[in-house]
């Protein structure tokens, strides 16, 4: 990027700008040099980094996502699978350019088919299964990677009706065999992904949290809100509805790093979705609340969350294209624990409103 030539320059820059191109732009220091066997080996040290990181992620998900999943099934719609508490490898390419490396086209980690998680309270957590363990079969089927054990696992436990189903994993030179229970969830497929963005998405299936979004998280509360947001976005159809209303709407988002990059991989038209976009945040910040609260997680303060976000960047404050302003998702999301409290005092069930009950249209109408 030093050698980069701005056409807005003076000319007397642009000649400087020249010459510097022609002699090679070089730099008088004398820096180390690397050979491409320590850059093969530090690379490969990485990736092992990288790995764990996921994994060590992917553990914390499970702990945190299981109890929002498997205590929120009647407000889930049919909208509900059975699920184990095992969370499978998931693959992650890396091209070998990116670590500096020569050899081979791309680094893969993630593809064994290991546990990488094992939710707490879920029958895998109350089974002798352990990180670790390599997946090799399901039911009666043989399993080789992590995509088909996620794929097999996923269509075993829906043909299952609730009954246990056999699994077999590796454990060094040792085979283990056993029958596992499952529990009807709400439907979810939530994965850690090796991205540092404060983000973490869902496409209208499944649900993909940034380690960027874990590291920026102050506690496991405010990653639980993040899981809740995205399976309301997923539970409440809004891709399917803004994909009917603006054409192409695909992915929904919780909050971005880079200020501008509204929509998850910008797939998300700003054209004709506006409105309706920060419709579909304030339901999925509401929605995510009962979901915690049903779960039994505790919310207070919760809604400063919005508060440290706008911290981070202030012109999140005012990031009211698609999505509420940080402000207005603070005081909403504090109303509604409120609204929780008062339920909680009175002993009533921990039910979303609907707008029927509330009687009024006065939240779209002062809120656009
Ligand atoms: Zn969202």
């Amino acid at each position: 990027m030093f050698c980069q030539l701005r056409t807005h320059l003076a000319l007397p820059v642009l000649v400087f700008g020249l010459v510097a191109l022609i002699t090679g732009c070089t730099i008088s220091s004398r820096v180390p040099l690397v050979l491409p066997s320590e850059l093969e080996e530090e690379a490969k040290s990485q990736l092992d980094l990288a790995e764990q990181t996921l994994r060590n992620n992917t553990q914390l998900i499970a702990d945190l996502a299981w109890p929002i999943v498997a205590n929120n099934t009647p407000y889930c719609r049919n909208l509900v699978e059975y699920r184990n508490g095992i969370w499978i490898a998931h693959e992650e390419r890396v091209p070998n350019s990116l670590m500096g490396m020569r050899s081979g086209s791309t680094a893969i980690v993630g593809k064994q088919s290991e546990i990488w998680g094992i939710a707490k309270d879920s029958p895998a957590g109350d089974s002798p299964l352990q990180l670790g363990d390599r997946i090799v079969g399901i039911g009666d089927q043989a399993v080789t990677n992590s995509k088909q054990a996620r794929k097999l696992m996923r269509k075993t436990l829906a043909q299952s009706d609730g009954k246990p189903i056999k699994i077999v994993v590796a454990r060094g030179s040792e085979s283990i065999e056993l029958e596992l229970e499952s529990v009807l969830t709400c439907r979810s497929n939530i994965r850690v992904t090796s991205n540092s963005s404060i983000n973490a998405t869902a496409n209208g299936r499944s649900i993909t949290i940034n380690n960027g979004l874990i590291v920026f998280a102050e506690s496991p509360e405010e990653i639980q809100f993040v899981i809740g947001h995205e399976l309301a976005h997923n539970i409440a159809s809004h891709v399917p509805k803004a994909r009917a209303g603006a054409g192409i709407g695909l992915i929904f988002d919780i909050a971005l790093a880079g200020y501008g990059r509204v929509w998850a991989g910008g797939v998300f038209s700003y054209f004709g979705v506006r409105a309706m976009s920060k419709r579909y945040e304030r339901e999925a910040d509401y929605l995510a609340m009962y979901y915690l609260a049903n779960a039994d997680v505790d919310l207070d303060d919760i809604e400063s969350f919005w508060r440290r976000m706008a911290s981070m960047d202030m012109r999140r404050t005012g990031f009211t294209l698609t999505h509420p302003a940080t402000p207005e998702r603070f005081i909403m999301m504090k109303k509604t624990r409120e609204e929780i409290e008062a339920k909680r005092a009175k002993g009533q069930a921990l039910v979303p409103e609907t707008k029927r009950q509330k009687g009024d249209s006065r939240v779209e109408a002062s809120a656009q």
